[in-house]
């Protein structure tokens, strides 16, 4: 007789959501450890978007999907460079799963917002965010009796014959039927970052915005395993100067990007996963590009200034510049992170660019602004605003702010760990985070990773409790 039935490591979104759904199908004493003194994990502080196809929510707002809709989007998208079997599991049941979700007090709105480029949205707000979503999962589980031990790092793994029986946290060892990782990504651990994130990884300037939990102790908890590791190198980073700890997802679309050789290379609206790859493929950093009027908007154009951003989230206050207003750009100038000139080829000078290539690009994109019209990369009218007014700034800019990390364990389409002999671990799950290949070589858009956390979560506590109640199939 174990100690327990079901032992489940974090209690992020896909922690609590393994938890809840190993009860539900039979597993009786379910216990979650968690390392830090609360609960919740870097879900805890996230924008609470979820990914969703075919919820109640889409049919309420008349939005009627193929059951494949979502996978064929997402592996066309990664260009079929994803654990097809998981993620297409994932995506068959992401629409329930949001329903499930609701159905366990998760708050959210009646209307969808776009996560990405996706015809129709599938994205899912949480009215109150993360914290919202956090507070719901943690009150169903406490009502179904699921213990959350705080404070309990787990640092070691059970095995009896190849078998994982349960964990241990310091001398304390507590023997489980199923074990399952939870423990969210590895954002907070530099180390890992230059390893397995190496694109994000600059010993200056690299930062994560997420809770520091995320130290990546599932793989070395199942690596001491031989646990099978994938998914090298992904991940979504976001754009800044270095030096602010201020995370700007979203650019205001008066922005303009241009790329080491002194390039537009993209539309600066883009969704933030889809930017990232952008910056990836044109030398992994670009500069921003501004003006006086962008910061201190003549009375006329105020209105095209201020209405900025594409992205409306019925769950967040209306997006604003974050880097690039008045008060930072003086503190970067102050950093030498940002430089200011009267005219673009001395400023192209300063941060070290092609001034014909910056004075042409600039002149370019006035005359696409002029004609409302981008002919190169299809920013929407509205958000095109000429760089005219003296002076100009211009900000350089690096991905260095990990926002998650897509490296993590193998799994298959039932949530097992894949061993180095290509054999699922004997007792041993993993959902959330802390799995690698289930992201592609981009982001897909908001929602993503949450979509994922809930949606494996509830796959990893099914497989977990069938296999403690002896139901495995
Ligand atoms: C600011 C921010 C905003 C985001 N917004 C969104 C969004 O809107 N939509 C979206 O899809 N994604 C978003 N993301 C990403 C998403 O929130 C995460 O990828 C997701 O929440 C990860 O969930 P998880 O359960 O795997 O991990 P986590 O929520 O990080 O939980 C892991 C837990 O495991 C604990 N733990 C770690 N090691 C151990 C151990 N050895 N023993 C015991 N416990 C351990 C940690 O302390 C932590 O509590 C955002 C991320 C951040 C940081």
């Amino acid at each position: 007789m174990t100690d327990v039935d079901v032992l489940v490591v974090g209690s992020g979104a896909a922690g609590l959501c393994a938890a809840l759904a190993a009860v539900e199908h039979g597993a009786h004493r379910v216990l979650v450890a968690e390392g830090s003194p609360e609960v919740g994990g870097s879900s805890r502080l996230s924008g609470g978007i979820v990914m969703g196809s075919r919820s109640g929510v889409q049919h309420a707002n008349e939005i009627y999907e193929e059951e494949d809709d979502l996978f064929h989007d997402y592996r066309s998208l990664m260009r079929w460079d994803i654990a097809a079997g998981p993620v297409r599991k994932f995506a068959r049941r992401s629409g329930e799963t949001i329903d499930w979700l609701a159905a366990h007090g998760v708050p959210f709105f009646d209307r969808l917002i776009f996560g990405g480029e996706e015809r129709r949205p599938r994205s899912h707000a949480v009215d109150g965010g993360g914290q919202a979503l956090i507070d719901a999962l943690h009150r169903a589980a406490t009502a179904r009796q699921i213990d959350i031990a705080l404070g309990q790092r787990v640092d070691r793994l059970l095995v009896e014959d190849g078998r994982v029986v349960g964990v241990a946290v310091g001398d304390d060892e507590i023997t489980a039927a199923a074990v399952v990782l939870a423990t969210g990504g590895f954002g907070a651990a530099p180390e890992k970052i230059a390893e397995l994130f190496p694109s994000a990884w600059d010993p200056e300037r690299t930062w994560y915005i997420g809770h520091d939990g995320a130290r990546g102790d599932a793989l070395d908890l199942a690596g001491a395993l031989g646990a099978q590791v994938t998914g090298h190198d992904r991940g979504l980073r976001t754009l800044g100067p270095g030096g602010t700890f201020v995370n700007e997802a979203l650019l205001p679309g008066w922005v303009v990007l241009l790329d080491p050789n002194g390039h537009r290379f993209a539309d600066e609206t883009a969704p933030y996963g889809i930017l990232d790859n952008a910056v990836r493929a044109h030398g992994n950093r670009c500069v921003a590009f501004l003006d006086a009027a962008a910061l201190e908007p003549p009375a006329d154009l105020a209105d095209r200034y201020r209405d900025a951003y594409k992205q409306v989230w019925p769950n967040h206050a209306p997006f604003k510049p974050r880097h690039y207003k008045t008060e930072m750009i003086e503190f970067l100038l102050g950093q030498k992170t940002a430089f200011v000139a009267d005219d673009i080829a001395s400023l192209a000078v300063e941060v070290g660019l092609d001034p014909t290539a910056v004075v042409g690009e600039i002149d370019r994109y006035n005359a696409f602004a002029d004609a409302g019209t981008d002919a190169d990369y299809g920013k929407a009218g509205k958000f095109l605003v000429p760089l005219r007014t003296p002076p100009f700034y211009a900000v350089p800019l690096y991905p260095i702010a990990v926002n998650l990390t897509g490296a993590g364990l193998r799994i298959d389409d039932c949530a097992r760990v894949v061993g180095a002999d290509g054999r699922p671990v004997p007792g041993l799950f993993a959902a959330g985070e802390c799995v690698g290949g289930l992201l592609g070589p981009l982001y897909m858009g908001s929602g993503n990773s949450l979509g994922l956390a809930t949606g494996v979560g509830r796959i990893a506590g099914e497989e977990a409790a069938a296999l403690a109640t002896g139901a495995q199939h």
